[in-house]
């Protein structure tokens, strides 16, 4: 499929895990794609294997808590692709601290909603000028199954999942004038370095899998297909939705 042939899309996070699946699905249905991540190293490794697959992508680091890298990507993808953005997925994101709220530090809090909910304002904020131009965009958050619900010793991280939730829903509904869409997918639990706590130690992961309907674990892969939909004019109605992609697990039984 060439959906998305002509488009230009920034996928954050995107040199490893589901924002790497994400960005190869988008150029693979014909965008180009701005690949980007904090280390040098990992955004060259990463457009290196790209290109070898014969997709376009280049790529910039960017430490999407940092004003001037977030700048730099813009400015980056308008110069290589020919001045429009038609796609940004925000994808990054961490947790730095495992544990209930009460034990959570001030700086830790911080950090996790710095940014996991504030770059990602930030972020679509700076591009949404340039899709206004082009009269058309969309806005792809990567939230988790976890905002729905009280994950033991995920408290702070499942907060700011749910806030792009909200997030998502007010630019959906501020940006609709100008043709600019912005929707949500939440994955349950994907085989990722993020998740391998619960993969890794095959006791562990066959506990955890039993609470998948689908019995396995989602790929990188299994999200991607979903944000290539929400990049491409089939999804053109949509607007201020969440996906859930989780295999059929019900949040409460995480
Ligand atoms: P991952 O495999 O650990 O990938 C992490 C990626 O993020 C790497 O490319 C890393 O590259 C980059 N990165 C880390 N901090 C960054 C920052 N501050 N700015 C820019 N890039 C940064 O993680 P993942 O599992 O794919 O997670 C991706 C998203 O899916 C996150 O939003 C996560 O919350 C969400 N999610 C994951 C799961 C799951 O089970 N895996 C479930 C639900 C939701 P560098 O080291 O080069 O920066």
């Amino acid at each position: 499929m060439q959906r998305l042939a002509g488009k230009v899309a920034i996928v954050t996070a995107s040199t490893a895990g589901i924002g790497l699946g994400i960005a190869r699905r988008l150029a693979q249905e014909g965008a180009g794609v701005m690949i980007c991540s904090r280390k040098l190293e990992n955004v060259q490794k990463t457009v290196d294997m790209l290109r070898s697959e014969n997709l376009k992508v280049e790529g910039i680091p960017c430490h999407v808590g940092k004003a001037e890298d977030r700048e730099n990507l813009i400015k980056a993808t308008l110069d290589k692709f020919g001045g429009r953005i038609d796609a940004l997925v925000s994808n990054a994101a961490v947790n730095p601290a495992y544990g209930p709220l009460q034990e959570m530090s001030e700086s830790q809090w911080e950090k996790i909603f710095d940014i996991n909910v504030k770059s990602a304002f930030l972020l679509s904020k700076e591009v949404i000028p340039v899709m206004q131009q082009q009269k058309s965009g969309s806005i792809v958050m990567v939230s988790s199954i976890a905002a729905y619900t009280a994950i033991e010793g995920l408290g702070a991280y499942s907060i700011s999942k749910t806030a792009l939730l909200g997030l998502s829903k007010v630019i959906a509904h501020e940006q609709a004038q100008y043709g600019i869409r912005c929707n949500c997918i939440a994955p349950g639990i994907v085989k990722t370095h993020f998740s391998e706590a619960l993969w890794t130690d095959q006791k562990v992961h066959d506990k955890v899998v039993r609470q998948v309907p689908l019995r396995r674990f989602g790929e990188a892969e299994d999200i991607a297909g979903a944000a290539a939909f929400l990049c491409s004019a089939d999804s053109s109605y949509m607007t201020g939705e969440t996906m859930v992609i989780a295999g059929g697990m019900l949040p409460a039984k995480i």
